[in-house]
């Protein structure tokens, strides 16, 4: 499809389409991986060299691993649904993971872990990168995320403008990879597959088995990001290993 064409696809929806509303019937389902939380990692990274990678990266995506494992459990719901804007082919429920309170909740939780592993300077970082998602999230979301557990519902709609949106989750993870100046093989394969893998999601249909199976969605999701975190473990290893030689 011609860009000119989507442009005027997901105008006219805008006006036109209502959007569907979450049903029972409806398949539950995940949205995409977004990326853009690890540029933030990344950056981190540069600033507090002391904090493990692989500890920034946990942090900056705990809020959607809480609420990838709280959908398979059937705690929050993501419903499919058919747009024009890949941005927009989830109905999410997440009333208690991406609540301001839960944020908070969950950002507290890591820090009194790292306090009690003795890991004190850790502490408030990984605390505020775990809140930095939702910060983000509310930058992108519709209003769908709650202040409290369901309640007041918040979210700047970033997510109207797709070409936006995927340029900025790119630009984001770049930046941060080229800030830290990790260059070693682990390293470009976690970028390649970043990017590769988000680009995937948003420009490449999704197969009919996968759409069509909860669970089975949910951990397309899930593995992929388990991946990253464990590759930024090893890119740091590797990095650490370069530099001492
Ligand atoms: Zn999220």
């Amino acid at each position: 499809m011609r860009s000119s064409d989507l442009i005027c696809r997901l105008r006219s929806r805008r006006t036109a389409s209502p959007p569907v509303n979450l049903g029972v019937s409806r398949k539950q389902d995940e949205g995409i991986m977004f990326i853009g939380h690890y540029g933030l990692a990344y950056a981190a990274k540069k600033k507090f060299r002391k904090i493990p990678l692989w500890v920034l990266f946990l942090s900056v995506q705990l809020v959607d691993l809480v609420a990838f494992i709280l959908i398979l459990s059937g705690v929050e719901k993501a419903a499919y649904r058919e747009d024009i804007n890949p941005f927009f082919r989830t109905n999410i429920d997440l009333p208690y993971s991406h609540s301001l309170v839960g944020a908070l909740l969950l950002g507290a939780a890591v820090y009194w872990i790292l306090k009690l592993a003795k890991r004190k300077s850790w502490a408030p970082i990984a605390a505020l990168c775990v809140l930095s998602h939702w910060v983000i999230d509310w930058l992108v979301h519709t209003p769908d995320l709650s202040i409290l557990f369901g309640c007041c519902k918040v979210g700047l709609g970033l997510w109207s403008y797709p070409y936006l949106s995927f340029a900025l989750e790119i630009i984001l993870v770049l930046a941060g990879w080229l800030i830290l100046g990790y260059r070693n093989p682990v390293s470009f394969l976690l970028l390649l597959l970043l990017v590769a893998g988000f680009t995937g999601m948003i420009f490449v249909a999704e197969p009919e088995a996968v759409k069509n199976n909860a669970s089975l969605r949910t951990l397309v999701v899930l593995v992929p990001n388990m991946i990253f975190i464990a590759l930024a473990y090893f890119s740091e290893k590797l990095q650490g290993k370069k530099a001492s030689e």
